[in-house]
């Protein structure tokens, strides 16, 4: 099943890898401009320390998922890190119905199903600006052992994959330009008629960065 969107209010998916700061520029966005909103998810992972219902997520368990999934109530879904996550078609028609843009902040396999379902979407991918830094932000979370670092950079590698998929990358050097950056994108997007980035040249130097920061651990 296709949704039909007008063009004014498509989705805006924004998918990077973990670390990258996409959930801090996606809630950046929403404050910013009341042209979006960001797109509750469902999902079956238990709520983090100050995470409320209907705010982050909406926490259902896996049987309520499977029946969100079963009544077509979900755009996409995946399961990611062991839970499912996914966009429930009523964010969209809301956001829809508002004539705002429906801000995601999904994995790379929801982007992929947002795309195939919804061609009109404007999918962009976040990309950190060095390995470096990724292992940085992954490691003062605080709550990642070493092995767990390790771990989602080797995800990251293999999720960069995805960037040249995306209509737009934005590198978040600084979560200011990086907001102005995606608002920028989504209203270039009306006037889109090339893509202006190497998206393989600049995700071949990052792999390449991850692969010496791995070598190094
Ligand atoms: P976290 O549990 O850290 O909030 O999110 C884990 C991952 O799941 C992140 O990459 C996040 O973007 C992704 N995610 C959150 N909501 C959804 C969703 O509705 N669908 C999909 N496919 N991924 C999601």
């Amino acid at each position: 099943m296709k949704t039909a969107l007008p063009s004014r209010t498509a989705p805006v998916v924004l998918a990077a890898p973990s670390g990258t700061g996409k959930t801090t520029i996606a809630h950046a966005l929403v404050d910013s401009s009341d042209d979006f909103v960001f797109s509750v998810s469902a999902t079956t992972r238990l709520p983090r320390p100050g995470e409320r219902h209907g705010e982050a997520y909406e926490f259902v368990s896996r049987e309520e998922f499977q029946r969100m999934i079963a009544k077509g109530h979900l755009a996409e879904w995946a399961e990611v890190h062991g839970n499912l996550y996914g966009t429930p078609v009523r964010s969209l028609e809301r956001a829809r119905e508002l004539g705002k843009y429906a801000i995601l902040d999904i994995d790379v396999q929801g982007a992929r199903q947002i795309r195939e379902r919804i061609p009109e979407a404007v999918l962009i991918f976040i990309l950190p600006p060095s390995a470096e830094a990724l292992r940085e932000r992954l490691s003062v979370r605080g709550t990642e052992a070493p092995e767990q670092v390790r771990h989602r950079l080797l995800t990251a590698h293999r999720e960069l994959d995805e960037a040249p998929r995306f209509d737009y990358v934005v590198v978040n050097e600084d979560l200011e330009s990086a907001v102005a950056g995606v608002r920028t994108l989504v209203e270039a997007e009306r006037h889109r008629t090339t893509r202006a980035l190497d998206v393989s040249a600049e995700v071949g130097r990052i792999q390449r960065e991850i692969e010496r920061v791995l070598d190094r651990a």
